[in-house]
């Protein structure tokens, strides 16, 4: 049969029609869709070795007749064996496979067979446990059980071992794949033409075969990726934004009434963002700080500015108990300079045309919310702000009858997720980073410790004790990210035994997403209130909340975190003048996990956390990217600095030479593809 790329899966002979459903589960719909399914890694059966030299526990191939083979069932463990004796030149050897007794009528008696796997030890007697099978015939290259064979991320239903056979199928086609890369770039960079790299990296003739098919094609996908974020940003600098213009005697006598002096890292970062905002090329940057470095006093320079430009300011906050916050806060800011601040949540609503600055939710950029003049948006705790939303505050702006063509606000987006300087080139490439490396002056050490279940109680009485002496405490509960609904059901029961069992005596409350707006702000204000001593709550408190009274942080499922993430809760104590501490409570006994808690022990830095973690989990735990469909090599590679600055080198170079890709159209279409799938937002 004449494969093409784009042949569907289910057209594949004898395996297509009774798969194809499962390979759709896979994402794997066409040929070509397999063809760029990799193996995550290689078990090695290059070595084929006599029977009789056959050693425990290290994997190898034998080649030899099948003896005999017959089923056997278990009756204490109800299990099904099939078990064969397989013998070449040199002696025999016993074969066990677990409950799969289809393989007594596949593997016949007589049969040659290739069997690769680990000797095992069982009653003084050794045999090669579960080994991966194929028979021998002469017109065929094996295929699972010699050399180095590819392994598949594989879901129910498809093994690595069908995968191995419907790519063999599917060989043939790669070599109508077509060289996408200018050929300037695979010399310069010593990659793998296109098609060796696809083959070499499904059946490799050689570890290193394999390893620079691998390189090749993360450096395609890195390469794809940057060239989307580059053009999208430069795609930005052709639009059109309101210019506006840097008042310094206004923006002094702003820092002048501050009760503080403002860190080298607000006055870099103001500066900035003022420069930038007084182009009329949009703005489109990410003000990254730890939790507490003060970047909302860096947005409200920048909102001042604006509204003392006679334009608006948006500031959107991921939660409404941060938007009364905010709102708050910049009302007391901005008490003696004369603007009109509004709020805009799901349930209330200080909003008119009229509004200088109006700070929200994502009800902001809700249908019918419209703007007299906006021309800065700042998005508070957000990684990004996606194209989506970005299009809907446009629609919003279009309203509003105007000769000059349609502009767009100024975008600044505010996190203390440690955007580390990998993701800042990839994933973030296509915006402008700002850093707040230091914290303000006189911020007191937060103390931090482990406490494993034997301790518990001790930390209940330390808690209890810092209470009676007037403080307050959150306790967070573990993360559960399948499902919001059991997520509430583990506060509530927390809730009960904190108030049931160990505090009878104290005012507990609990918070957590799915309340209503009116019950959080309840809940929030009688804890600011000091009416209740003890939050539980669920992640919804960890960001931007300020309790200077709250002294202990407990963190249940500690290890169901990430390190940036528990650096952030950390940031909610230590916020007032008492001494203050951080629990990290942890079941888990896993040696991995202890270590990585063990990091934030003696590390205050948000950012070298975030790089921890990346090398220990990857970015798709910590930046929630595993949604984004970005490809899986490239998802490995987020982490690696050389290759990311080299694909960012050189799809900055291409685009200099060809903005359009007018003259590389298989690039373009692959960009195109890649588009389809990837959502960075
Ligand atoms: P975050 O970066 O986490 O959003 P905030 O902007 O909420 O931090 O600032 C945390 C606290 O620090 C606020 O109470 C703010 O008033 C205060 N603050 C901000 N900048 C400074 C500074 N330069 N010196 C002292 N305190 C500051
Ligand atoms: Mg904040």
């Amino acid at each position: 049969m004449n494969l093409d790329l784009d042949t569907p899966l289910s057209c594949l002979p004898r395996i297509g029609r009774r798969y194809f459903k499962k390979f759709h589960k896979l994402g794997l719909d066409t040929v070509r869709d397999l063809i760029y399914y990799f193996p995550y890694r290689y078990d090695d059966f290059s070595n084929i070795v006599p029977i009789a030299k056959l050693g425990p526990s290290k994997a190898a191939t034998i080649q030899g007749k099948i003896l005999d083979i017959k089923n056997i069932r278990t009756f204490r463990k109800r299990m099904i064996l099939t078990e064969a004796i397989v013998q070449d030149k040199t002696g025999g050897v016993k074969a066990i496979w677990f409950n799969q007794p289809y393989l007594a009528k596949i593997l016949t008696k007589n049969q040659q067979v290739s069997l690769s796997g680990k000797l095992s030890i069982g009653r003084g007697k050794h045999y090669l446990s579960n080994p991966s099978y194929e028979i021998i015939k002469f017109d065929k290259f094996l295929t699972h059980t010699a050399g180095l064979i590819p392994v598949y991320p594989e879901t129910a239903g498809i093994t690595s071992r069908l995968i191995r056979y419907a790519l063999k199928l599917c060989l043939p086609a790669i070599n109508k794949v077509e060289e996408f890369l200018p050929a300037d770039i695979t010399k310069v960079q010593n990659l793998l033409p296109l098609k060796t790299a696809l083959y070499e990296i499904h059946f490799p003739r050689a570890k290193s075969l394999a390893e620079k098919a691998r390189y090749r094609l993360t450096f395609d996908e890195l390469f794809l990726i940057q060239l989307s974020v580059i053009r999208q940003k430069r795609a930005l600098q052709k639009q059109f934004a309101k210019s506006i213009p840097f008042d310094k005697t206004l923006i002094q006598s702003f820092v002048k009434s501050l009760p503080f002096k403002l860190t080298n890292g607000q006055k870099i970062a103001s500066w900035d963002i003022l420069q930038d905002i007084s182009k009329s090329i949009p703005m489109n940057r990410l003000l990254n700080g730890d939790v507490g470095s003060g970047k909302t006093v860096v947005a409200a320079i920048a909102a001042l500015e604006t509204a003392k430009n006679g334009l608006q300011a948006a500031i959107m906050a991921p939660t409404e108990i941060l938007a009364q916050q905010h709102f708050k806060e910049f009302t007391k800011l901005f008490e003696k300079f004369d603007i009109k601040i509004g709020l805009l949540t799901g349930s209330k609503k200080t909003f008119s045309k009229d509004t200088d600055i109006v700070i929200g939710t994502h009800a902001l950029i809700q249908k019918g919310v419209v703007f007299r003049d906006l021309a800065l948006v700042v998005i508070d705790e957000q990684h990004r702000f996606g194209v989506e939303q970005r299009a809907a505050l446009q629609n919003q702006i279009k309203e509003i009858p105007d000769k000059t063509p349609a502009a767009i606000p100024h975008f600044l987006t505010l996190t203390a997720t440690p955007i580390p300087r990998t993701l800042a080139l990839t994933i973030y490439g296509d915006l402008d980073i700002s850093l707040l490396k230091e914290m303000p002056k006189g911020r007191q050490k937060i103390i931090t410790e482990i406490v494993a279940p034997t301790n518990r109680q001790q930390a209940y009485e330390f808690l209890r004790d810092q209470i009676k002496k007037g403080r307050q405490a959150f306790v967070i509960c573990p993360l559960i990210e399948e499902s919001e609904k059991l997520e509430v059901k583990s506060v509530t029961q927390e809730h009960e035994k904190l108030s049931k069992e160990i505090f009878p005596d104290l005012k507990i409350a609990m918070l957590h997403g799915r309340m209503k707006p009116k019950e959080k702000e309840k809940i929030m204000a009688d804890f600011s209130n000091k009416k209740t001593d003890i939050l539980v709550s669920t992640s919804v408190v960890e960001v931007g909340i300020d309790m200077p009274n709250a002294t202990v942080m407990m963190i249940e499922g500690a290890d169901r975190f990430g390190l940036a993430q528990l650096h952030q809760f950390r940031g909610r104590v230590g916020r007032g003048e008492h001494q203050s501490y951080c629990f990290l409570l942890t079941e888990s006994s896993a040696k991995n996990t202890s270590a990585r808690l063990r990091a934030i022990l003696k590390c205050e830095n948000g950012f070298e956390l975030a790089e921890k973690d990346l090398k220990i989990r990857g970015p798709g735990e910590l930046y929630g990217i595993k949604q984004s469909g970005l490809p899986d090599l490239a998802m490995a590679n987020l982490g690696n600095l050389p290759l990311v600055e080299q694909t960012r080198k050189e799809a900055n170079n291409l685009l200099n030479k060809d903005p359009e890709l007018k003259f590389h159209p298989l690039l373009h279409k692959k960009l195109t593809q890649l588009h389809k799938t990837v959502h960075l937002e």
